[in-house]
């Protein structure tokens, strides 16, 4: 079964991350501060970080050169130790600014794929990655590309990653971390 995930919030600590490396330099909080002063899911928000992605793509911008694995979220690594084979990490945003970030934070892991969604919605590229009915999860911290993924491909299993505490929005099952998404898929199985 291929699992299908998300990479900031659900692997990777993106919050704790910017508050300890990207607010720390100046130049590249100028970037991160107009992206959070917008409202999540916004498109001045998604803007900003693409700003930032095009200032390190040219240069003008440098993002530190160092091990990220400590962002980690340790049952997210786990996992992919043990299921790495199957596992596909879907990610949005601006794929320059992404992959610096999967590279520098799984340098020590291997995983069958990471795809770079820089437009558009989840749902359509994990539809090209499964057969029709093949039984397949998707984990992601946001509702909107959960229902993406219902739309294109409604066998999957979804599950929304609530690392923040907070009760999912209802419309799927939510999930605390992937010890957590284990031992469901391992009661269904
Ligand atoms: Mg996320």
């Amino acid at each position: 079964m291929t699992v299908f995930a998300d990479f900031d919030r659900t692997i990777f600590d993106h919050d704790r991350f910017v508050r300890e490396t990207l607010l720390a330099d100046p130049q590249i909080g100028i970037y991160v501060n107009r992206a959070q002063a917008a409202s999540s899911g916004s498109f001045e928000r998604i803007r900003a970080w693409r700003e930032l992605g095009d200032a390190y793509l040219d240069g003008s911008v440098t993002l530190p050169d160092r091990d990220l694995s400590a962002y980690v979220f340790d049952d997210a690594a786990q996992f992919i130790k043990r299921h790495g084979a199957d596992f596909i990490i879907v990610t949005f945003g601006h794929a320059a600014f992404q992959r610096y970030k999967v590279e520098h934070a799984l340098w020590t892991l291997s995983w069958r794929e990471t795809v770079y969604v820089e437009t558009g919605d989840k749902g359509i590229h994990i539809a090209a990655r499964i057969a029709e009915g093949e039984p397949a999860v998707f984990v992601d911290d946001a509702p909107e590309q959960l229902a993406s993924v219902r739309e294109h491909c409604p066998w999957v299993s979804l599950y929304e990653m609530r690392r923040d505490g907070r009760e999912g929005n209802g419309a799927h099952e939510a999930v605390c971390n992937f010890t957590d998404l284990e031992t469901r898929l391992t009661t269904k199985s």
